[in-house]
């Protein structure tokens, strides 16, 4: 029935989440192992949400010896993301179209609304029915299992490497987290510091005494990053890139970092890669939350105040997860964004979990650093439950950004960001970036949960994001580019009108193509393997 699709729809998701580790902020509880997990269940008792498109036994499709192929995995994958593409473009195409005709054809320009209505539809549908291939295909047992196998790995070398048995003599990498910039900004300048500890098997160092959004530092908010080797020591500690018997490394901000070694993002371990690429949708966003996860384990404190912040908002799922960013980002970093742009996006969201008749409760997180977005949008949008905080979004002003309270209300709202089914948000913001890195380690692959009304996926001072053309392209205008099969485009960005802009490294001529007719090409360098761990 209509109902069970939904609540199939939702059902990962509900089992994902239900519970949260003593330990962990954001824990990857895959759904079922969730269900398996008794320990959790003693420790949170949650209600048990069925487990929807599972078999009478209450096992998930499928068994996790039975494997998908990568081909089917990536065929899969990419069907689910060009149903999105054709209907940007139609959209955006007939959009142009309906206001070319122009009240002067009135007869014509309904006609045209009527087919876009429709063709919504359409698409609804199909990605409506892609959510269920992806539950009934057999495969989703082994999908659970394989994530949880990969992030349990990860999480072990990062333990080792944080746990020196000699710390005295331990190789160390030293991090300042005194990043002139926001905690995003910030959050994702120690995950650099780390991936570059992984990639040397340095114990990372993190200094952050006088932080400015806590002076008494990072380790009263969130465990320590290591447990028995906190301190540089006494040896000499050298700038970056040292030698290759240098004890102490300090390592600056990324921007800059010279020589640029190769493993920085977009590229993920070479070792996992073979793994990743068929569980993941976006391997790096998935290798960026592995790091998010180790650092982000709550003090008690901070784990006590998000568990009291959720139950006084009523957090209750399904949710959206809003993220508008204004003040000092409008004009400077990003173009300003109206709120009605963001609910078309969830509007069409939640249509899609409906299509089947049954009818989900409207509800959304809204985080934001202008608290008038969230009076604005309760009284535009009454038929929506609004879950968020005025009183945050006020304290997220430049002025009062770098206090305490003001970070409790954004390790708060980054949270509940990351513990929504989807997220509508702007990726120029490291806000919204950090909350969709943070959710991927929540689901097995998460990397379609979202719709950025600006930027695709970027990591600052990433490398040249690469992506293989498929399909050739002959130039349409003087705009185009022209694509062979096999050639290498770095991309800018989306249009999100069914193309994509970038340069084709073989011909370096810059322009627009379509957005279909490339896949994404995975980095991978030479890391370490961390044997026996
Ligand atoms: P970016 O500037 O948007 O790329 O992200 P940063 O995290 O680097 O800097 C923005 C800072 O503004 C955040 O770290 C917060 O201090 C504040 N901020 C922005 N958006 C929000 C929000 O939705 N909620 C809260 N509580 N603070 C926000």
């Amino acid at each position: 029935s209509a109902m069970k699709l939904i609540q199939r729809l939702e059902n990962d998701s509900h089992n994902a989440k239900q519970s949260m580790g003593d330990d962990t902020l954001f824990e990857v509880i895959p759904a079922d192992a969730a269900g398996q997990d008794q320990q959790h269940q003693q420790q949170q008792p949650q209600p048990q949400p069925q487990q929807l498109g599972a078999d009478a036994a209450g096992q998930l499709p499928g068994q996790p010896g039975i494997e998908p192929s990568l081909e089917y995995e990536l065929t899969r994958r990419r069907i689910q993301t060009n149903i999105a593409e054709i209907w940007n473009y139609f959209s955006s195409e007939l959009g142009k179209l309906r206001k070319a005709v122009g009240p002067g054809n009135s007869e014509l320009e309904e006609s045209i609304q009527q087919v876009l209505l429709q063709g919504a539809d359409h698409k609804r549908s199909l990605l409506s029915d892609m959510e269920q291939l992806r539950r009934v295909d057999g495969y989703e047992a082994w999908r659970q299992q394989e994530a949880k196998d990969l992030s349990d790995l990860v999480q072990r070398r990062l333990h080792h490497l944080q746990n020196p048995s000699d710390c005295q003599n331990a190789r160390k990498l030293v991090c300042k987290l005194n990043k002139g910039c926001g905690y995003g900004c910030q959050l994702h300048h120690v995950v650099y510091c780390f991936i570059v500890a992984y990639a040397t098997e340095r114990t990372l160092i993190l200094k952050s005494r006088g932080w400015r959004y806590h002076k008494g530092g990072w380790e009263e908010v969130f465990r320590p990053v290591s447990d028995n080797c906190q301190d540089a020591g006494t040896a000499y500690a050298y700038n970056w890139p040292g030698k290759p018997n240098t004890q102490v490394l300090v390592l600056p901000i990324i921007d800059s970092l010279m020589p640029r070694p190769p493993y920085l993002p977009l590229a993920v371990p070479e070792d996992l890669a073979p793994r990743l690429k068929r569980l993941h949708g976006d391997p790096i966003v998935w290798w960026v939350g592995q790091f998010l996860k180790y650092l982000l384990r709550p003090q008690t404190e901070t784990r006590d105040f998000l568990n009291s912040g959720m139950r006084k908002l009523g957090w209750e799922r399904p949710i959206v997860g809003v993220h508008v960013r204004r003040t000092d980002k409008v004009g400077t970093e990003a173009a300003f964004h109206g709120i009605d742009e963001y609910m078309t996006h969830v509007e069409d969201y939640y249509r899609t979990l409906e299509i089947n008749g049954s009818s989900v409760v409207r509800r959304i997180f809204l985080a934001s650093d202008d608290a008038r977005v969230i009076v604005e949008a309760r009284k535009k949008y009454p038929q929506y439950q609004i879950v968020g905080d005025p009183e945050v979004a006020r304290m997220a002003a430049v002025s009062t950004r770098y206090t305490d309270t003001a970070l409790n209300g954004i390790i708060l709202d980054i949270h509940l960001l990351s513990m929504s089914d989807y997220l509508v948000c702007t990726f120029s913001s490291q806000v919204c970036r950090v909350a969709y890195e943070i959710m991927q380690t929540m689901y097995p692959d998460a990397a379609y949960r979202f719709k950025s009304l600006d930027d695709i996926y970027y990591y600052g001072g990433q490398n040249p994001h690469n992506r293989r053309a498929v399909i050739p392209h002959k130039p349409r205008s003087h705009e185009d580019l022209q694509l062979k099969v096999g050639d290498l485009v770095s991309v800018a960005g989306n249009h999100w009108d069914g193309n994509s802009k970038g340069k084709n490294t073989r011909t370096n001529q810059g322009g627009l193509f379509p957005s279909f007719k490339v896949v994404d090409k995975v980095e991978t360098a030479k890391l370490p393997v961390y044997p026996g761990v």
